[in-house]
C-alpha cells in the first residue's frame, strides 16, 4: 500500500508553517536555519507532533468501536496531553496513565501543564510510581483491563503512539509536506534536526524521506538518555513503516541516524545547553522551546552547526515538535 491509501481522521490545521530563522542563523554564523512548526499544527489543545500521529491511528479506533483511548506518559507527557485532547474531540473517553519519569522536585509538577490541560479536558488521569520507560507498561495493560470490566471498549495508544503499527504513518507524511513546501518555496534541505525519544516521530521521517528523489540527512537528536533502546526502537519502527508504506528497499544503517551528547543522564532534565539553547531560541527569535525535548535538540544543532558536522552552506529544516506546556513545571529554572 502507498502511504495514500491509509485512511487519514484530519486533526491538524493543514500542512504545518515552514519559515526561516534569519536571526538564528546569523548568530551561528552559517548555515540557514529553518524551522518547521508542529507546536502550532492543530487547534487541539496546543497541537503537537503526536496530532499528526494520531491522524492515522483514529481510523483503527473509530473501527474497532472504542469508546475510550487509554495511554501512558510521564506525569507532564505532551502526548497524552494530546491524547485527551483528540478523546474530547472524538466524543470519546480517555484513561492516561501518567508515571513518574522525571525526577523533578517542582511542587506543581502533578498540577499545572499538560496534566492540567488533561483534566480540563476530562480525562481519568492515574498517577502511577513508575519511572522512565519508552516500552509497552504492566499499569497500562491495567488500565485497558479496568476500562473493559466496567463495560467500555478501550482502544490502546502506547507511549508517544511509538509502538503502535501505524505509529510511523504521520511523520512519513511529513516526509511528503516537507517535500511539497520545498517545491513552492524553492529551497531544499539537506538536513533535517528532529528531537527522538519514543522513536516513531524520527522513524516515520527516515521512512519517508527514504523514497525521494534527493538523498538528505535525518539527524535524530537523543533526549532519552537512554540511547540504546531508542536506537534499537527508531530503526526498528523506521523498517515497519517503510514495509508498510511499500518503499520497496530495506533501509541502510546509514539512514538511522540517532545522535547522543545533549540529553544529559537523565530524561526530563535539562542541561546547560538545553537551557542556553531554549534562552537563545526565545530571545532571537521569540520562539519557546521546552527543557525536555526540543531545548534538547537544539542545543544539538547549535554545536553541529557550531563544529562544521553540519556544513555552513546547509539548509537546515528544525522540526520543532511542541511541547511548551510542560515550562510550567520547570519555572524556577528561570527565576534569573
Ligand atoms: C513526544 C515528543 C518528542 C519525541 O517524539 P517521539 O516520537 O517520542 O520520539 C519530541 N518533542 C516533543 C515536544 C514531544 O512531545
Amino acid at each position: 500500500m502507498a502511504l495514500s491509501d491509509f485512511p487519514r481522521h484530519p486533526l491538524t490545521f493543514g500542512p504545518s508553517p515552514v519559515h526561516p530563522l534569519p536571526r538564528l542563523s546569523e548568530h551561528l554564523g552559517g548555515a540557514r536555519i529553518w524551522m518547521k512548526r508542529e507546536d502550532c499544527n492543530s487547534g487541539l489543545a496546543f497541537g503537537g507532533n503526536k496530532v499528526r500521529k494520531l491522524e492515522y491511528i483514529v481510523p483503527d479506533a473509530i473501527a474497532s468501536g472504542a469508546d475510550t483511548l487509554v495511554s501512558i506518559g510521564g506525569v507532564q507527557s505532551n502526548h497524552t496531553r494530546q491524547v485527551a485532547a483528540v478523546a474530547a474531540h472524538l466524543g470519546m473517553k480517555a484513561v492516561l496513565v501518567q508515571e513518574a519519569w522525571v525526577d523533578w522536585p517542582d511542587s506543581v509538577n502533578d498540577r499545572v501543564g499538560n496534566i492540567m490541560l488533561s483534566r480540563i479536558m476530562g480525562a481519568e488521569v492515574r498517577l502511577d510510581p513508575s519511572g522512565f520507560d519508552i516500552g509497552i507498561r504492566d499499569s497500562w495493560q491495567q488500565a485497558l483491563e479496568d476500562v473493559e470490566a466496567r463495560g467500555g471498549r478501550p482502544y490502546g495508544i502506547p507511549a508517544g503512539a511509538s509502538e503502535h503499527p501505524l505509529g510511523g504513518l504521520g511523520f512519513a507524511n511529513w516526509a511528503y509536506e516537507v517535500e511539497q513546501q520545498e517545491a513552492e518555496l524553492g529551497v531544499f534541505f539537506d538536513t533535517i534536526v528532529v528531537c527522538t525519544v519514543t522513536g516513531s516521530t524520527h522513524a516515520g521521517m527516515i521512512a519517508g524521506f527514504a523514497g525521494q528523489e534527493r538523498p538528505r540527512r535525518v539527524l535524530g537528536i537523543d533526549a532519552s538518555a537512554t540511547l540504546d533502546k531508542t536506537r534499537e526502537q527508531v530503526g526498528r519502527i523506521a523498517r515497519h513503516t517503510a514495509a508498510l508504506i511499500d518503499l520497496g528497499r530495506e533501509l541502510r544503517e546509514d539512514e538511522i541516524t540517532v545522535l547522543e551528547g545533549w540529553a544529559g543522564d537523565y530524561y526530563g532534565i535539562p542541561v546547560d545547553s538545553t537551557l542556553d539553547a531554549i534562552r537563545l531560541t526565545g530571545s532571537l527569535e521569540g520562539v519557546i522551546l521546552d527543557p525536555v525535548y526540543e531545548g534538547k535538540s537544539m542545543a544539538g544543532l547549535i554545536d553541529l552547526v557550531a563544529s562544521g558536522e553540519i556544513p555552513r552552506t546547509s539548509n537546515v529544516l528544525y522540526a520543532h515538535l511542541g511541547g511548551q506546556p510542560a515550562l510550567n513545571a520547570y519555572s524556577a529554572l528561570f527565576r534569573s
